[in-house]
């Protein structure tokens, strides 16, 4: 039993050549550079596999179904790449949703085609260097001055943060909770610079980076949606970004139990495979129930987001299970190769230290439970 039909798995085929031939055998290059070849989203927009959701009078595939992002998601993670190449997810699933829902009908001639070919790339920027978890405590300030705003702040931990043509900036234009908006800032506004392209414990492929706004006029044409309505409009998408976080962290289980298995059966030690040792047996049986007890509620929560009934509690729960999966999954599994677990060159090193942050970003596994909690109690 799956969701996925005939037009997702050939889908899946296609988005699956495309990572053989085009991203894995140069992943070890962008690891190294700490930054993926941008080259590479018009490539993935040419192939259909940017903007599927963007409408195609704007060039984009023109239809909403989370099940052709959760292929991208499923595969890059099945490929063994992280980080950069993730930065298709972010797109896709982050930030493409807020403007095709939020732009009016000049924005969206101007920005969704290139968001739909790859040649312009989004990230969006709500974290601050003072600033995580509480979103209503931004300092990003956002002064409107006739025709323009005036942007002045930091923002930090942004990812896709260089390679970024459009960012959605999270900013403060009031007082207390309705005094957030979205304003779009583009590459070489005068005063938009970037800082430092961050130095992490893994993803090393993704670009992470902080940003800084000095003095940034932006045209008030920039602003997406209505002033004041930042915190609402992130919660209109916030299902479908922890949602993806969730199936990630199912993907990576599944990819973690596929490499250890074929491990354990080469791997020799006290003259039988490693296979054939109880503790191995016991480890993968657990992994294998953990990861099959997972497949349908992760499938049942896209289904949900596809008809508009996943709700923000059960976007937190997909969210912090497979997040949560991820990590102890990979540490098991990890475990069973030995010393060969801990260097770079096996995909399931790198899958511990790019799984570590899926507990933190898209809203912590601490603040996952506060909204179950809420949910839970009324
Ligand atoms: C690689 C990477 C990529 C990222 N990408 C982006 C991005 O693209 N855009 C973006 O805007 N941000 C991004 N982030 C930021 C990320 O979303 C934040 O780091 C995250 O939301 C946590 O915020 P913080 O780091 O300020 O931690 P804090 O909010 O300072 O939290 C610190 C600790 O306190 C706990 N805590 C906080 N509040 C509570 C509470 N009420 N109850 C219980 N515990 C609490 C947290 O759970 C955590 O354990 C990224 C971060 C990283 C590392």
């Amino acid at each position: 039993m799956t969701i996925y039909e005939e037009e997702h798995d050939l889908f899946r085929e296609s988005f699956r050549s495309f990572l053989s031939d085009r991203v894995t055998p140069r992943f070890e290059e962008f690891e190294k550079a700490g930054i993926m070849d941008r080259s590479l989203y018009p490539e993935a927009g040419r192939h259909g596999f940017l903007g599927m959701a963007v409408p195609e009078e704007h060039g984009g595939g023109g239809v909403k179904d989370f099940r052709f992002n959760a292929v991208i998601d499923e595969e890059l993670i099945y490929s063994g790449g992280g980080g950069g190449p993730g930065g298709f997810t972010l797109h896709n699933d982050v930030c493409t949703p807020y403007f095709i829902e939020y732009c009016d009908d000049e924005q969206a001639a101007r920005w969704l085609p290139g968001i739909a070919t790859g040649e312009l790339i989004t990230a969006i920027a709500m974290t601050e260097p003072g600033t995580g978890s509480d979103l209503a405590s931004i300092a990003t300030t956002a002064v409107r001055d006739g025709d323009e705003y005036i942007v002045n702040g930091a923002k930090t931990f942004i990812t896709n943060g260089i390679n970024s043509d459009l960012v959605i900036v999270v900013c403060r234009t009031g007082e207390g909770r309705s005094g957030l908006s979205l304003i779009v800032l583009e590459r070489d506004m005068p005063g938009f610079e970037r800082g430092r392209n961050l130095d992490k414990i893994g993803q090393h492929s993704g670009d992470t980076a902080e940003l800084f706004f000095d003095d940034v006029r932006v045209p008030a044409a920039n602003i997406l949606g209505e002033e004041g309505h930042a915190l609402e409009y992130l919660q209109f998408n916030l299902a479908q970004e922890r949602l993806s976080i969730g199936v990630t962290g199912l993907a990576a289980a599944e990819a973690a139990l596929g490499w250890t298995v074929d491990y354990v059966k080469e791997r020799q030690a006290f003259g039988q495979s490693i296979a054939s040792f109880q503790n191995t047996k016991f480890e993968l049986a657990d992994v294998s129930t953990e990861v099959e007890v997972t497949r349908p509620f992760i499938e049942q929560c896209i289904t949900q987001l596809n008809a508009g009934e996943l709700s923000a509690a059960q976007a937190a729960r997909a969210k912090l299970w497979g997040s949560e999966l991820q990590g102890r999954t990979v540490d098991r599994c990890l475990q069973l190769f030995g010393g060969y677990g801990y260097m770079a060159e096996y995909p399931i090193g790198n899958a511990y230290v790019d799984a570590r942050i899926s507990r933190i970003y898209g809203g912590t596994s601490e603040i996952m439970k506060t909204i179950i909690s809420k949910d839970v109690l009324g």
